[in-house]
């Protein structure tokens, strides 16, 4: 049995409560060393067998799960912040699938919500946007045209963008290309909730010059948009004025 489990965007106990327990019994534990944070791997039992997928292929990974799978462990696979945003996940289980192996997915804390709330931020705001687009630049992984960085501005929703801090004069021009001012708030988050965290606000125009000045070109989220400013209206779930399934208005 495998199971593939969210380790949370960085901070140890950002893990599931479940994921955690997972972690205790495990036999072999396959983490992908690039951005989970070691100090989890404390969690799991003297005799586990730990290997870090950073310096694996996929073939390797599954040969691991297999070998394993045969003899009866308890394998979990630790991905990032939660497994099904950029995870490779799919191409994992679809192996396992071919070869007969059990395995389920347990979530986790995605950067993305790790990041709002180093920034004490709402995505969704009224009136401002009700729409979170995740996205990503294109890298070594090519993104279909339609999903270009220019057209997703277009829609002008909150955008969270992954695996893009190293480009990020490249982004500032299709943002805007897209039809976001210039001067649109933005964050880059860097290490949201580890204890190395650091938060830059800027604006899109900016972004390059706020990373260069931080130091920052790897492991951080690019947020943008206008939730990141002060405009919003009021909810109209606690508006007094405002009546629903369970309460009346009081005005
Ligand atoms: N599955 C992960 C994303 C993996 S892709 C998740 O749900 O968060 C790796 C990218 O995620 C990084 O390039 C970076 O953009 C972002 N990332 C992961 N952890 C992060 C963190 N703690 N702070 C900021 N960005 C992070």
């Amino acid at each position: 049995m495998v199971t593939f489990v969210g380790a949370g965007p960085g901070a140890v106990d950002l893990i599931t409560v479940r994921g955690k327990a997972l972690l205790e019994e495990a036999d072999i534990v396959i983490y992908a060393g690039s951005l989970v944070n070691p100090e989890l791997l404390l969690y799991t039992k003297q005799s586990c067998q730990v290997y870090n997928s950073a310096e694996m292929t996929l073939e390797q990974v599954i040969s691991v799960m297999e070998t394993g799978d045969i003899t009866g462990k308890k394998i979990v696979r630790l991905h990032t912040g939660d497994p099904s945003i950029y995870g490779a996940i799919r191409e994992q289980m679809d192996m396992l699938l071919q070869r007969g192996i059990e395995y389920s997915v347990i979530p986790g804390v995605s950067s993305f919500c790790g990041a709002a709330a180093a920034l004490k931020a709402e995505y969704t705001l009224p009136e401002v946007s009700q729409t979170v687009i995740l996205t990503r630049m294109e890298g070594r992984t090519p993104v279909p045209e339609r999903e270009r960085i220019s057209q997703l501005a277009a829609i002008q929703a909150s955008m969270a963008i992954f695996l893009s801090s190293s480009r990020l004069e490249h982004l500032s021009r299709e943002l805007t290309a897209g039809g976001y001012r210039p001067d649109t708030p933005a964050a880059i988050v860097y290490k949201a909730t580890w204890p190395d965290e650091k938060i830059v606000r800027t604006n899109i125009e900016k972004l390059a010059a706020a990373a260069k000045e931080n130091n920052i070109s790897k492991t951080a989220l690019i947020l943008v948009g206008d939730f990141l400013g002060k405009e919003y209206a009021r909810s109209k779930l606690y508006d007094p004025a405002f009546t629903h399934m369970f309460r009346e208005a009081s005005e």
